[in-house]
């Protein structure tokens, strides 16, 4: 699903954010990204979107050579991803519904079609009954569902998430947490940054831990590893 290979990011200002990172995620895993403030996380995960194109190396995400494509091709790749943000990213002045059906719309899907499968990631994450609702009557917890919700209605093949717990407590943290799990159980890929050690030590999954710039440590059922 990704592959990168001797992949170096180095921002107009000189500054390094990754040097030389090879790393291989395949279809189905589900994969948390951690290291101290700094470490390239977000840089990793930008990367992955084609939000910013690799300085050096080749990187594969699937299928398509992400630093090579056109910015004409970058909304068609886009499509096939899911990306979820920690601040949700919501349309204010659109319901909850057509927060999610906007994305169906541009994919040019048919109308029955989008009723169907909105209604069907809603019941996902369970918030059927605020479908009418606008992004700011809901908690932040219930926001970062439809962000998900959204994320998902065009079954992505891969969900990358930045953060998406960094601004929900604790028992909100864990309801995003196992719809991530459903999702991962249903065959998507998932490749999640966080500082939420927590949720890492419980759910032994692979963890990716970038230091300076570098992987210091990739581990199957792995640990956070750092004191928060
Ligand atoms: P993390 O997500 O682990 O906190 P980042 O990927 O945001 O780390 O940052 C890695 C390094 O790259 C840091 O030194 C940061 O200051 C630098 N950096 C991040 N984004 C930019 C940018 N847009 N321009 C210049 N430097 C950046």
């Amino acid at each position: 699903m990704i592959r990168m290979s001797g992949v170096s990011m180095v921002y107009s200002n000189g500054s390094v954010a990754l040097s030389d990172v090879t790393v291989g995620i395949k279809k189905g895993d589900f994969v948390f990204v951690v290291g101290p403030s700094g470490a390239g996380k977000s840089t990793f995960i930008k990367l992955l979107f084609r939000e910013i194109a690799p300085t050096n190396g080749h990187l594969f995400v699937n299928g398509r050579e992400v630093g090579e494509m056109p910015l004409s091709e970058v909304p068609y790749f886009r499509r096939q991803l899911g990306i979820v943000f920690q601040d949700y990213r919501l349309l204010p002045n659109k319901t909850v519904y057509d927060n999610i059906a906007f994305a169906m719309a541009v994919i040019e899907a048919p109308r029955r079609e989008i009723q169907k499968r909105v209604d069907h990631v809603l019941d996902l994450v369970n918030l059927r009954d605020k479908a009418r609702t606008y992004p700011t009557q809901l908690s932040g917890g219930e926001q970062q569902r439809v962000a998900i919700a959204r994320a998902i209605v065009n079954n992505p093949v891969l969900v990358i998430a930045d953060e998406p717990t960094g601004n929900l407590d604790p028992d909100t943290s864990w309801e995003i947490i196992r719809i991530f799990e459903h999702i991962n159980r249903d065959g998507t890929t998932i490749v999640m940054a966080t500082h939420d050690k927590t949720v890492v030590d419980t759910m032994k999954k692979r963890v990716i831990a970038f230091e300076k710039g570098r992987v210091a440590r990739d581990q199957e059922k792995g640990a956070y590893g750092y004191e928060n």
